[in-house]
């Protein structure tokens, strides 16, 4: 058998069912077997490696299957960088097969020769040239063994002329029917104990629900119930609750909920729960705070901040065993005061999602992917105020997938997860929200959903700016507003007609109902539908700089805040502390 053949093979038994990428010279042999194998492996034809590379990243988020994505020698293989490191900060598995010059011709500053491994080298937990045709089998084997067990990276370098190479079918197996999932680590009750002991104590408790709580929404509830305490989520894990759930106070920080980043601050005791926040120490956020975490990996615990218990094991078996021995409470003053917060804001959010008057804004586009979207709808989510809106203002339950790139925080990453999620669900309809930054840096890619009849919708916010940055320069910036401006308007719905799309765009709230209309007709008659919202350059509240409290700001400074982000219903917690007969910590 062909070298590269059998590693296809070795590929396709690790359960990989598409591999995404762009021809090339140095990978001609991989397109030569991958012909040969096409009914049991698809290549997915990209127009630019990244979106192939960002595909194969966001894939395991999704599905939990391994991406696997081609490069070729030199700037194919550089342009996989994004998608690589996309995976590797979220911690999910990912093979690139990055191509080369024939064996002879190597280190002889070639065409497109680079030294490629070291390139790679800080990318990737296992990273190797192929050093002789009968190696190739084997160490794909072993790359894909590495990736999936340390949830990293592997690239593998291979000479283009060994992949036509005939080896001895004796030589190379394949380990997938090796491969067993770690046991969880068994759980200390003295641990759990003191945890208990802790919550037991607390005054004004929050759950901080990481994704190392995917899926377990329920244990989560049912502790929050037991000890009264409401349940903050990270700007990852959304869709493991109920968005109607009342005790969901969302996240911390900018890309969150006012409640959460109030509470938060009032809180006495928090117990973190598989999470590795990455603001907290840059924000402070748990400082002053008993700090209780659970986390499945030792050297996690301890790692954002310093910690009055810990908990080694999984979030969700921790969880349970609290909430067995944790003493039911009765409602408290503090979970009341939450509680209420929360509804003030849940109604903030709700009036501007459904106003009917007023120009264009992100928030009555979200209402209508609510109402038109199917229950178990995925989500792909791009990087910038569309995140920020998407866990404001998506409905999600866990019968939904929301993903992004939520630590790396790539821009462009919203089509590319698109997808991965329709090739991985074919039967699940599936979104791609973006904002018109990100969706610029990918948007040629719309074909690939065309070319491989994909059906899919396909959201551009078009606010005419790069959001989520102009709005950090009005924090920091001396010259407020310097680069992040559109000048020139782009009209996405004709982009995705030139490339066999539909098209749609929206310029005002009447027009929505009838735009979702036909896209959600043409999404089922198996198009590819774009929908060009082209809505205000308004900024979301920026829920970290809260200036609602005439005791902080003066009231010229909390009229102005209100009237820009039309507040002016919402109320600082402390008012809903005073109603029961609580103080705010500030004070
Ligand atoms: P991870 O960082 O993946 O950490 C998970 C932890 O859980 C790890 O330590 C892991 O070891 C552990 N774990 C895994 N499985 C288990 C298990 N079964 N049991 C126990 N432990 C387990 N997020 C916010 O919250 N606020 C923001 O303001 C914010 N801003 C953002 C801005 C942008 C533009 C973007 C794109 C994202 C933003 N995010 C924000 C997301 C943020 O960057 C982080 O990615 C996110 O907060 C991390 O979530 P996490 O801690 O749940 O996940």
């Amino acid at each position: 058998m062909k070298a590269c053949l059998a590693a296809l093979k070795v590929i396709e038994s690790w359960g990989v069912k598409h591999i995404y990428g762009l021809p090339a010279g140095s990978l001609n042999a991989e397109m030569d077997m991958l012909y040969e194998e096409k009914s049991n492996i698809e290549f997915i034809q990209v127009r630019h490696e990244e979106v192939g590379a960002l595909a194969a990243s966001m894939q395991p988020k999704f599905s939990g299957n391994i991406g696997v994505v081609l490069g070729s020698g030199g700037p194919g293989a550089t342009h996989l960088m994004n998608g690589l490191y996309d995976a590797r900060e979220d911690g999910v598995p990912m093979l690139a097969i990055i191509g080369t010059r024939p064996q002879k011709e190597l280190n002889l500053d070639g065409f497109q020769e680079l030294s490629q491994n070291p390139i790679y080298s800080d990318v990737s937990e296992y990273n190797v040239r192929v050093a002789y045709a009968e190696q190739l089998p084997k160490i794909i084997d072993r790359a894909i063994r590495e990736a999936i067990t340390k949830g990293g990276i592997a690239t593998i370098e291979v000479p283009v002329d060994f992949g036509w190479e005939e080896i001895d079918n004796a030589s190379w197996y394949s380990s997938a029917n090796g491969y067993r999932k770690p046991n969880k680590p068994p759980i200390d009750e003295k641990d759990i104990d003191k945890a208990v002991s802790l919550l037991e104590d607390a005054k004004r408790p929050v759950i901080y629900a990481g994704i190392g709580t995917r899926g377990h929404g329920e244990d989560v509830i049912a502790l929050a119930e037991k000890l009264k305490a409401p349940v903050a989520v990270t700007g990852k894990n959304y869709d493991t609750f109920d968005f109607d759930y009342e005790g969901l106070i969302g996240s911390t920080w900018r890309v969150g909920w006012k409640s959460a980043n109030e509470i938060i601050e009032e809180a006495d005791t928090i117990l973190f729960a598989g999470s590795d926040f990455p603001f907290a120490e840059s924000t402070g956020v748990f400082e002053g705070k008993k700090f209780i975490q659970i986390d499945i990996d030792a050297s996690r615990l301890g790692k954002r901040r310093s910690v009055d218990a810990a908990i080694l094991g999984d979030a969700a078996e921790a969880i349970r065993k609290i909430t067995e021995k944790i003493e039911q409470k009765d409602e408290s003053s503090w979970y009341r005061a939450c509680l209420a917060n929360n509804r003030n804001w849940r109604e903030y959010m709700n009036r501007l999602e459904i106003k009917k008057e007023g120009d264009l804004q992100a928030y009555q586009i979200f209402n209508a992917v609510n109402r038109y979207a199917n229950e178990n709808a995925i989500y792909s989510i791009d990087v910038g105020n569309v995140t920020q809106n998407s866990v404001r203002h998506l409905h999600l339950t866990p019968k939904n997938l929301w993903r992004t790139s939520p630590k790396f925080a790539t821009m462009g990453c919203g089509l590319p997860g698109a997808l991965a999620a329709k090739l991985e669900f074919p039967d699940r309809q599936t979104w791609n929200l973006s904002g018109d930054g990100g969706f610029g840096m990918v948007m040629q890619d719309v074909v690939t959903f065309v070319q491989h009849k994909l059906p899919s919708i396909h959201v551009v916010f078009s606010n005419m700016m790069f959001g989520f940055i102009k709005r950090e320069q009005e924090e920091t910036n001396e010259h407020l507003y310097f680069g992040v401006d559109f000048t020139e308007p782009v009209d996405y719905a004709k982009i995705a007609e030139a490339q066999g799309a539909v098209g749609y765009t929206i310029n005002s709230i009447d027009e929505i109902d009838e735009v979702f209309a036909k896209a959600m007709e043409a999404e089922k008659a198996g198009k590819v539908v774009v929908i060009d919202a082209n809505i205000t350059n308004e900024q979301p509240i920026p829920v970290e700089a809260l200036r609602l409290d005439t005791k902080y700001y003066s009231k010229e400074e909390v009229k102005a805040y209100k009237d820009r982000f039309e507040a002016w219903d919402l109320k600082p917690f402390r008012k809903f502390l005073e109603e029961e007969g609580l103080s705010s910590i500030k004070e």
